[in-house]
């Protein structure tokens, strides 16, 4: 009985995928409904200037506004979609989505805004990956050069001679690629300066025990040098305190993102974030002539 397990009733449906049960071709009929319904959402994180505090970025991370289990977040229900072809259709709702929020913030006078976007392997392994997306991005009338791709470090591993290819392709439209989670996969780092990357995403549990713990500094430090020497951007996840903020910013991490900075949020929140932003920029203006 699905409500007696609670608001996160699917997750034991999602653990238990491979004997195939009617609880799942329920939650696969609700994902398709949610998408037909508009019941899903994009919200966004902010991605902040470790030095300045300025907003270069968000990060759209996709939600489910469940009619009866209230907001459902993406391991809820995106490992089904993975396994089925709605991945595919909430990917292209996403990035639809995603791109006609933020040009509207572009248009509010915010022109540098980076958005990146999670992308799964069932979308880039598609042979025709690139061009779709190039027509997505015309139609949408999104600026290339504004999408930054978010991709684990195990998807681009794990077919690294395509990967390279697509990457590529990628780059010269302009679209700048992030490894995400970095630290967590098996990343062969004598690759890692052949592919044409721009961003490390360093993972969140390097950043959690970063004031107590050696080993996470150690490590952070390591991939920040590593990111300096191949000319990378670094974006440290899960920034929850100032003290974390502190530890990054001494070891050279350029950009940041995590609670500290604001939860994912809908697209109306990020516009009131960036407007009284633009007040205290123009406010610390005044206070310095
Ligand atoms: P991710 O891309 O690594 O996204 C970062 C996750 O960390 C998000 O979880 C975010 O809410 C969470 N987070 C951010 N700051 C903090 C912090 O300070 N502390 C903690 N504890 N967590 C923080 P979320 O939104 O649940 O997403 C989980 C994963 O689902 C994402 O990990 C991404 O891999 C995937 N995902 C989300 N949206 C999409 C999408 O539209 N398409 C695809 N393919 N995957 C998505
Ligand atoms: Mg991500
Ligand atoms: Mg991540
Ligand atoms: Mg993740």
């Amino acid at each position: 009985h699905v409500k007696s397990r609670g608001k996160d009733g699917y997750q034991f449906f999602v653990s238990s995928m491979n004997t195939p049960s009617s609880n799942r071709l329920i939650l696969e009929r609700d994902l398709r409904k949610a998408l037909e319904d508009d019941q899903l959402k994009v919200y966004y994180q902010p991605q902040v200037n470790a030095q300045s505090g300025e907003i270069i970025g968000v990060e759209a991370l996709v939600r489910w506004h469940h009619p009866e289990k209230g907001v459902l977040s993406p391991s809820q229900f995106l490992p089904l979609a993975e396994e089925t072809k709605l991945i595919v259709d909430i990917s292209n709702w996403v990035l639809k989505t995603a791109c006609n929020e933020v040009k509207k913030w572009f248009q509010e006078g915010y022109h540098n805004i980076r958005l990146a976007v999670n992308f799964s392997p069932k979308q880039i392994e598609h042979p025709r990956f690139v061009q779709a997306l190039i027509a997505q991005l015309k139609r949408y009338d999104f600026p290339a050069e504004k999408l930054e791709i978010e991709l684990t470090e195990n998807v681009i591993m794990n077919d690294l001679e395509n990967m390279v290819k697509t990457l590529s392709m990628l780059a010269e439209n302009k679209i700048t690629i992030a490894i995400d989670d970095f630290g967590t996969g098996y990343s062969s780092l004598s690759y890692l300066h052949t592919l044409p990357i721009h961003t490390l995403k360093v993972d969140q549990s390097f950043v959690k025990n970063i004031q107590e713990k050696r080993n996470e500094a150690c490590i952070v430090n390591a991939i920040v040098a590593m990111a300096q020497g191949l000319k990378l951007n670094i974006v440290a996840e899960g920034v929850e305190t100032e003290t974390q903020l502190k530890y990054l910013k001494a070891l050279g991490c350029q950009e940041v993102q995590g609670f500290y900075f604001g939860r994912p949020q809908p697209a109306e929140y990020i516009l009131t974030l960036l407007a009284e932003h633009k007040n205290s920029q123009q406010k610390n203006q005044y206070e310095a002539v």
